[in-house]
């Protein structure tokens, strides 16, 4: 190879690293061990991990039935997406983390029914603060921050229910095809998880994310969740779990 070759793949060997794992806190729990707590304990505001606790208030207050349809236009309101999803079910809007999905089927649901699930899932009370329901809906809102321990547990809790069918038909589908699809490609660990992403603001656009899930999805044995410091879910979150994940002999 020349020099001037070399140089070339050099640089964009570097440009096109991803940002590893000081940017990123791992842990997990070994559900047979009691929930066992392993790895680094991060927090802040949960974005669309928040989905799970909001779909769950939607079933349980009968706010919507589960085949319910929205249809995304990609904007509602002041909340958008990134396309446009159409005409889709709950399910749906959790796998491809549906923004305006949640805008429109919030509408029908009080602040208390919402507050009800997040206390169902992190043993911890949701205040009102003022500002739209949507906020708090879409883990927007600095009330809905947990730490990695909390959201491990709220999987937990998913994972070893024989309930929650929707969140779990959800969660399969944001990796087989929505947003966690580069996490397992070849689904090697059977997967189920959903993403999040923040924007913190600081000098300028600062984005940080989440990505959260159990494995195998039938059975689980082990829950993980990673915050990445910098960056999307796509950018950050899913490359530095993909590396944590494959980087371990789990079985
Ligand atoms: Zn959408």
């Amino acid at each position: 190879m020349r020099r001037r070759e070399f140089l070339f793949w050099l640089s964009a060997f570097y440009l096109n690293l991803p940002v590893w794992a000081k940017d990123g806190q791992f842990a997990w729990l070994d559900l047979a061990q009691t929930n066992k707590f392993y790895g680094e304990n991060a927090f802040g505001r949960i974005g669309s991990l928040a989905k799970l606790i909001t779909a769950t208030a939607l079933l349980q207050t009968k706010a919507i039935s589960s085949e319910q349809i929205f249809e995304c236009r990609q904007t509602y309101k002041n909340y958008n997406c990134q396309i446009a999803h159409g005409k889709i079910n709950l399910e749906q809007a959790i796998g491809f983390s549906c923004n305006v999905y949640f805008a429109q089927a919030v509408c029908k649901l009080s602040f208390e029914g919402l507050a009800t699930s997040f206390q169902q899932f992190t043993k911890q009370s949701l205040k009102f603060s003022g500002g739209q329901i949507q906020d708090y809906a879409l883990g927007l809102h600095k009330n809905l921050s947990l730490n990695s321990s909390q959201i491990l547990q709220m999987f937990a809790m998913i994972a070893r229910s024989n309930n929650y069918l929707v969140l779990k038909q959800g969660l399969k589908l944001a990796v087989r095809q929505g947003t966690a699809k580069n996490l397992d490609r070849a689904n090697i660990l059977d997967i189920s998880a959903k993403t999040g992403t923040i924007t913190e603001a600081k000098d300028g656009p600062h984005f940080e994310s989440w990505v959260a899930g159990y494995f195998p999805s039938e059975n689980p044995k082990y829950c993980f969740c990673l915050k990445a410091k910098n960056g999307t879910s796509q950018e950050s979150a899913i490359p530095l779990a993909h590396h944590e994940l494959f980087s371990r002999k789990w079985f």
